[in-house]
């Protein structure tokens, strides 16, 4: 049986909670929609400018494939909303999960210029979903970051094209996208990259102390 927006609604902000208590959406950032319906497109979404930590489900707000808000509560849903619907779309995501996690940020940067990320020959990339062996090289694209979010999906569509198997990619400066089938799936996902970002991240930095 489908979930209801209710319990959808109800999912997220647990979630939110927890990548608040991680560190990965502090203050107002990061954002978390999960697809209610498919056809048409219509997802649960987190509002803008909401503390993570605070939020609760009533305040999760629906919109349709155009971004444009369905529920009439009050509230305005997430300016990176576009994005949030064409990742469902291109990838036929079930949820999609932002943050602004230090690491994600900081490799956002470093890694910029090569235009993304491999990260190999970790045991934790197997939770990543078709992924067998620590062997596994998984791709992390890396996208300018914009404040013209349409332009930015766009950019973000083509990307995926680009990289079919990828589980998540990075806006410079900005902060992590992942997604899965549903939201379980993509809380996994976003831990599991995030996981292997702070891995990385402390390896190099301890590699230049000693
Ligand atoms: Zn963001």
């Amino acid at each position: 049986m489908s979930e209801s927006f209710a319990e959808i609604a109800w999912g997220l902000a647990a979630i939110a909670a927890e990548f608040h208590s991680r560190g990965w959406v502090l203050g107002t950032s990061g954002n978390l929609s999960a697809v209610v319906e498919r056809d048409p497109l219509r997802l649960a979404i987190t509002p803008s400018g909401v503390d993570k930590g605070a939020l609760q489900a009533d305040q999760i707000l629906s919109i349709d494939e155009d971004a444009r808000m369905l529920s009439s509560s009050p509230g305005k849903p997430s300016d990176e909303s576009p994005l949030h619907v064409r990742i469902a779309k291109e990838r036929e995501a079930g949820a999609v999960f932002h943050t602004h996690s230090v690491w994600s940020t900081m490799f956002s940067d470093l890694h910029f210029a090569e235009g993304g990320l491999a990260i190999e020959g970790y045991e934790m990339l197997k939770g990543l979903e078709g992924v067998k062996t620590h062997e596994h090289r998984e791709w992390i694209p890396i996208l300018e970051n914009s404040q013209d979010m349409w332009k930015l999906a766009d950019s973000v569509a083509e990307i995926l094209k680009q990289h079919p198997h990828a589980h998540g990619f990075l806006l410079r400066r900005h902060g992590l996208y992942a997604w899965g089938k549903d939201s379980r799936q993509a809380k996994w996902h976003v831990e599991i990259l995030e996981f292997l970002f702070e891995t990385l991240g402390r390896t190099r930095s301890m590699d230049r102390i000693q």
